[in-house]
């Protein structure tokens, strides 16, 4: 995996990047121990980049990482992680949390720094204004004080991080859904705002959190009935031929160069050494014609999420 460039950070990220938030279980149980192996294997394999927030699984998911990373050296891996989002209907992105917040991550992730520090979710906040000036401008303070060297914001609604990218000092943007076999609305809604400005783009969820793959999604999912049902004749289809959904739309997130990065959940071996495999496969094209058809009546239609649509939009 050839390392690409972060927009104007400077970092050099792998293509594939390790997403954190299953080492909390929320996507199932898996031991701690199999959670520490997938984070070295991922180290060991080239992923160098690692996210992580204090909201996935109720800060257990960074408690986990702050295990697997103790020891190894710093400059071996990027770290990000998030504050502002809590729960699933608590925000809190005042100054003040969002400081607290990333000084306790410090403390599960063992580590004086963090690279990368997003404010998560944005659009479940009410007061988008002041986001752009106090949170932003409290992210600028822990930056100039080096407890993190990049920020950005993430969120599901690529209008609203395009509009945060062109008019906010941040340093980088985390979109996700938004790049996959399902959705490719990234690369019209966000992708010239990323790039009239060279921020970072951190793509995430090449599998839809877990739509595009052979398990299905968890439980919690977001997505509406007709997108769930097409997934699911999707993934009967290539069970049928005897293939794997989550290589088929791995491969098909991997396959744009503009994109630097993509997060892909893990919290086995198995799945980062199934990951890396189908990165290194070509496409399978016969197989990818037919899943987009089966799919073509739901792409791009997504969901709703937090204050987003905005009321009359
Ligand atoms: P994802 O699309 O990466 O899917 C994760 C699911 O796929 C998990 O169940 C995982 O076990 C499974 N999986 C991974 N590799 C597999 C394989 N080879 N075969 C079968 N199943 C496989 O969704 P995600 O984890 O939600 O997104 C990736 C990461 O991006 C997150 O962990 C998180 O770090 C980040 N993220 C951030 C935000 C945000 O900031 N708002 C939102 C979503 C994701």
């Amino acid at each position: 995996m050839t390392p690409r460039t972060l927009g104007s950070t400077g970092l050099s990220v792998s293509p594939i990047a390790f997403g954190g938030s299953p080492l909390g279980g929320v996507f199932g149980a898996v031991s701690i121990d199999e959670c520490i192996r997938s984070v070295h294997r991922a180290l060991d394999s080239g992923i160098n980049l690692i996210d992580t927030s204090p909201y996935y699984a109720n800060k257990r998911a960074e408690s986990v990482l702050g295990l697997a990373i103790e020891g190894i050296p710093r400059d071996r891996f990027i770290l990000s992680t998030k504050a502002g989002r809590i729960t699933a209907t608590k925000f809190d992105f005042s100054p003040r949390a969002m400081t607290a917040s990333l000084e306790e991550s410090l403390v599960r992730l063992k580590t004086d720094y963090v690279d990368i520090f997003i404010a998560h979710d944005i659009e479940f906040e009410n007061d988008l204004a002041r986001v752009k000036d106090e949170t932003i401008a409290a992210m600028l303070d822990l930056k100039r004080a080096g407890k993190c060297r990049f920020i950005g914001v993430s969120g599901y609604p690529v209008e609203l991080l395009a509009d945060f990218a062109a008019t906010c000092p941040i340093d980088l943007v985390l979109s996700y859904c938004h790049m996959t076999l399902l959705d490719q609305t990234l690369v019209s809604g966000l992708l010239p705002a990323i790039e009239s400005k060279r921020l970072g783009l951190i793509n995430a969820s090449a599998l839809a959190m877990g739509l595009l793959t052979m398990q299905g999604p968890p439980a919690w999912h977001p997505a509406p009935a007709a997108i769930k049902q097409a997934t699911d004749q999707a993934r009967e289809h290539c069970r049928k031929r005897g293939m794997d959904i989550a290589k088929l739309a791995l491969q098909f997130t991997l396959s744009d160069a503009r994109i630097p990065t993509t997060l892909v959940g893990m919290s086995t071996a198995a799945e980062v050494e199934s990951n890396l495999e189908a990165a290194a496969e070509p496409i399978d094209e016969s197989l990818l014609a037919e899943v987009q058809a089966i799919l073509a009546p739901v792409v791009n239609s997504g969901w709703p999420s937090g204050n987003w649509p905005a009321p009359g939009a």
